[in-house]
């Protein structure tokens, strides 16, 4: 393609509400306009970029037994209200009427819609096992659509959905997509790692997320110094506490603490440790008022607590819900003599003998707290793993210690089992014509995230450094003097020999100047480039691989390095 006459808009400026560095590029490099908050058009660059990816999730969908579908974006609510998502999803779904008042949503996911199309067709064994995937767009009204392509409100999705008899078959699937995911990622040229992710309320550990490594990333990842364990703080447990270590129970007594609200105020004001105060938090869980109460140096992990209260909701209840159910804001209450709630503390908090909270009085804290003896007696009732996982703790697997690292989630591997087709009612007849509900599982890779992980990743401060898998051409071809005639016949001359090879060429053929050239080139990223120069009269030009020093070659030399 002739860059004089595409449109890739380079900009010099980095775009005022570009906050992370592939936004930042893929928007300064021409390849992406934004048109909305969260919501982009592709460039002809990021176009290429885009469908190169795409055609490497298909290969790997196709080579793991999966076929191609497209489904509609265009969903009716009948179909959500059926597996209960309607109300459920929340504002994330788009909803829309047409013009007959009937309701719709915009896909955010479609287990609803394969469900429901399989239904009724899919009614034997023998047609089992079956997985079929789509490369689609996808909507979410995120909360806070950000980092470009990272968290749109409309975004490309590869999603598939297998479909069993049973759970080996399940479990085969899994494990031939897992391979799959690890094959497109790396094929991209990404940093990544598969991590143990939440299941909700379902269970099971077979459910995997799939990271790019990177600073930027939302999520932590919590792995093992010593063995391959490795999961999404979310999910990542601590040991279960059989049996707490307890000292002998000393005097409970209330303390003035006149202005000390924060664990690390009443710490230095009592003069304790954090992990001697027990942090108390009154939240709503669905529309229950639970107490909450951590180790002072703990932090709440709000996946587990949904978890383990079997709730879909968890907010921090008001100042002033706080004064009713407790008698004071948050700042000063505490567990102990509340009878009146359910409280649920951290497993940790069991072995405080000693303890500081607040008394429920505004001003007050308690001393000499004795978890067992004035909270609840030790059972799973009252004591659960709630907190997230810190750095130093002991791996889950007992192997190592624990270290974070941050991940953008690219993909998503999990075992829905009969979730949807309960729900829906999607059976087929087993081998002794029986009926049974199809066992499931949803994969997803987001395609236009993993683009941009990409670009975060492989960047430097000059620009874009795609790997040769994706990137949107195969050699940026540079003249540097259109208007010399030797330079002009050279680069024509390259230019149409590797096009007729297949080589896919960017050729910048605009009459600019050199260092206009340049930037541009650095900024596009494009790995291996030719430039045609002063030495085009003797045959010869440089030649360069990402940001290595240039080489001057022969023009068959040069097309020899780029055919290999
Ligand atoms: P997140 O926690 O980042 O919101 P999710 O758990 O909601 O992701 P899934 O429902 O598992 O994501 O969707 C499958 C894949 O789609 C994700 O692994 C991710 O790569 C991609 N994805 C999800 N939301 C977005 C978004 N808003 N913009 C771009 N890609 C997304
Ligand atoms: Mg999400």
């Amino acid at each position: 393609m002739r860059q004089s006459n595409t449109h890739i808009p380079t900009l010099r400026d980095v775009p005022a509400d570009a906050e992370v560095r592939s936004h930042q590029l893929l928007v300064r490099a021409g390849y992406i306009r934004q048109s909305a908050a969260g919501i982009y058009s592709f460039l002809p660059l990021g176009l290429r970029v885009l469908s190169r990816v795409k055609e490497i999730v298909r290969e790997e969908m196709e080579a793991a037994g999966l076929s191609e579908i497209l489904m509609p974006a265009l969903q009716l609510s009948d179909l959500w209200k059926e597996s209960g998502r309607w109300s459920v999803y929340g504002p994330e779904l788009m909803r829309l009427e047409d013009r007959h008042q009937r309701e719709f949503a915009l896909g955010a996911t479609h287990e609803e819609m394969i469900t429901s199309l399989l239904r009724d067709e899919v009614n034997s064994y023998k047609q089992l096992p079956l997985g079929l995937f789509q490369i689609q767009t996808k909507f979410r009204d995120e909360k806070r659509p950000r980092f470009g392509l990272l968290r749109g409100r409309e975004f490309l999705m590869k999603d598939a959905y297998t479909f069993h008899l049973t759970n080996e078959s399940l479990d085969e699937f899994y494990q031939r997509i897992f391979t799959a995911y690890e094959n497109v990622f790396t094929r991209c040229g990404m940093n990544f790692r598969a991590v143990l992710a939440d299941s909700g309320a379902m269970g099971g550990t077979d459910n995997h997320e799939f990271m790019a490594l990177s600073e930027i990333g939302e999520d932590t990842i919590a792995y093992s110094d010593e063995s391959n364990y490795a999961a999404n703080i979310e999910m990542a447990a601590l040991p279960k506490l059989e049996k707490p270590e307890i000292g002998e129970p000393k005097e409970l007594a209330k303390v003035e603490t006149p202005v000390q609200k924060t664990i690390a105020d009443v710490a230095s004001f009592l003069n304790v440790t954090a992990a001697q105060c027990m942090k108390s938090l009154l939240v709503k869980a669905d529309d229950e008022l639970v107490l909450v109460v951590l180790r002072g140096d703990h932090e709440l992990n709000e996946t587990k607590l949904k978890n383990v209260l079997q709730v879909e909701d968890i907010t921090l209840a008001t100042d002033d819900e706080a004064r009713e159910a407790l008698g004071t804001g948050h700042g000063f209450i505490g567990p102990v003599g509340v009878s009146s709630l359910r409280i649920i503390a951290d497993q940790a908090v069991a072995e405080l003998d000693d303890a500081v909270c607040g008394a429920n009085e505004a001003g007050y804290h308690y001393t000499g707290v004795h978890a067992i003896r004035d909270i609840a007696p030790f059972s799973e009732e009252h004591y659960a793993d709630i907190r997230n996982i810190q750095e130093g703790d002991p791996s889950p697997d007992g192997r190592g210690k624990i270290v974070f690292a941050r991940g953008i989630e690219v993909g998503h591997v999990f075992k829905l089992g009969k979730k949807y087709s309960e729900a829906m009612d999607a059976t087929i007849l087993d081998q002794n014509g029986k009926s049974q509900h199809i066992i499931m599982g949803s994969y997803g890779i987001g395609v236009s995230r993993l683009l941009a992980a990409v670009a975060e990743q492989q960047a430097d401060e000059k620009g874009l450094l795609w790997p040769e898998t994706i990137a949107p051409y195969d050699v940026h071809l540079l003249v540097m003097n259109p208007k010399d005639e030797e330079q002009h016949s050279l680069a024509e001359k390259l230019y149409q020999e590797m096009k007729e090879t297949g080589t896919s060429v960017l050729y910048d053929d605009r009459k600019e100047r050199a260092g206009v050239k340049f930037a541009d080139a650095d900024l596009i990223g494009i790995p291996t480039r030719i430039i045609v120069g002063k030495q085009a009269a003797e045959g010869k030009i440089e030649f360069s691989k990402g940001r290595e020093p240039k080489e001057v070659l022969t023009v068959e030399e040069a097309l020899a390095a780029v055919r290999s």
